[in-house]
């Protein structure tokens, strides 16, 4: 079963996570292997630097050179990232686990009435930590992670980016359960310039296809999650708003979020080579919590990195310092790193935020 026409193409020059050719039946998945080397099984008589190979029907319509351009830039396996990397978003993090970790647990359970969506929507500014949600999503469900974004698909993939799409979700249904997050996208589906259009509008209809479930590799059963995340929800298109049904508002940090980043901070930096190397009282804590309203979680990590430097730059030699002899950090450290590191979103775009929120978002 399973055994489609034979072709001939130059093995690619990659060979990863050891397997090889051989073993294991065409059309049976085993997830540590790559799609690339299902496609390699079978026969593999070496002649003149070629392969003769057999594909599985499931591959045998796939583009080997974009699966494995997939495989290698898109998809990333063993995240680990948990709900404590996370700081605040309990809101965001309650309804994640409602609407998406159970039902990929427990699937049996949620059908019907409980059938979870196929498409989420993160929106927010920047730097807020919808990328690490989707990541501790995928690690959590023990899905695969694939990442785009949506501007690449239409400048980078110009001409290829409809094939790109069907492919990915193609290599997502074989690699399920697989978390797709699709990062700004909101360019998917405005064109830059008559140029764009039409390749745009043929991006954005397959999308949409893949979106509603139908017509795809596996089915509308397949276990694919589709997060889609922007800065931009004002730009989002009317037709793929309508398919993102969960709309979850990923703000900036609030206090309570602030003081568990700097927590965070200071507990993984001690557990790190140095011991000494935040020394923050809590008072200070308090103080930096105050002193950062208005920060994103990434700026919070600029302005941390920025404030690691100061001490370093105290020290004439560099080259033949001991480690024991570099300071801690402290509070005057984050009190002149925040001269150079400011908050990068601005509050006329927060208002807009939550007037696109009471709109659109959604609510326990
Ligand atoms: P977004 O996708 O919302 O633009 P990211 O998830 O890519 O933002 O966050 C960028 C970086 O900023 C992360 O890798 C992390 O270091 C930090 N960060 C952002 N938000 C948070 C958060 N809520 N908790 C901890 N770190 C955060």
């Amino acid at each position: 079963p399973g055994i489609g026409g034979r072709r001939k193409f130059v093995i690619p020059t990659k060979d990863k996570a050891g397997g090889g050719s051989g073993g294991g039946q065409p059309g049976n998945f085993h997830p540590g292997k790559s799609v690339m080397q299902h496609m390699l099984n079978g026969k593999d008589d070496k002649k003149d630097g070629d392969i003769d190979i057999v594909l599985d029907e499931r591959y045998k319509n796939l583009d080997p050179r974009m699966v494995e351009l997939i495989e290698n830039e898109i998809m990333e396996r063993q995240l680990n990232v948990t709900w404590d990397d996370i700081a605040g978003l309990d809101f965001a993090k309650k309804t994640i686990q409602e609407i998406i970790i159970w039902p990929m647990l427990r699937p049996d359970i949620f059908t019907g009435l409980r059938a979870p969506p196929r498409g989420v929507l993160f929106f927010g500014p920047p730097g807020t930590g919808k990328t690490l949600l989707g990541k501790a999503i995928s690690a959590q469900t023990n899905s695969t992670f694939m990442s785009i974004s949506a501007s690449t698909l239409t400048s980078k993939w110009v001409g290829e980016g409809e094939k790109m799409v069907r492919t990915m979700f193609a290599v997502a249904a074989i690699h399920q359960p697989t978390v797709i997050f699709i990062d700004e996208i909101d360019s998917l589906l405005c064109s830059r310039n008559e140029n764009d259009m039409e390749s745009s509008r043929r991006i954005k209809t397959e999308f949409l296809v893949q979106l509603d479930g139908a017509n795809t590799f596996a089915g509308e059963n397949a276990k694919i999650l589709i997060i889609g995340a922007t800065n931009r929800p004002d730009d989002l298109d009317e037709a793929v708003k309508r398919r993102l049904i969960k709309r979850l508002y990923i703000p900036l940090p609030n206090k309570a979020g602030r003081r568990q980043f700097i927590h965070r901070l200071i507990e993984h930096e001690t557990q790190s080579n140095n011991p000494h190397h935040i020394d923050l009282s809590d008072k200070d804590v308090d103080f930096l919590v105050e002193l950062t309203k208005g920060y994103s979680g990434a700026d919070l990590k600029s302005l941390s990195a920025e404030a690691a430097m100061i001490p370093l730059r105290q020290i004439d030699d560099i080259q033949n310092v001991s480690i024991d002899n570099i300071r801690p950090l402290n509070i005057e450290d984050f009190q002149i790193a925040l001269n150079n590191v400011k908050a990068t979103v601005n509050k006329d775009d927060l208002q807009k935020f939550l007037d696109w929120n009471n709109k659109f978002g959604s609510f326990p």
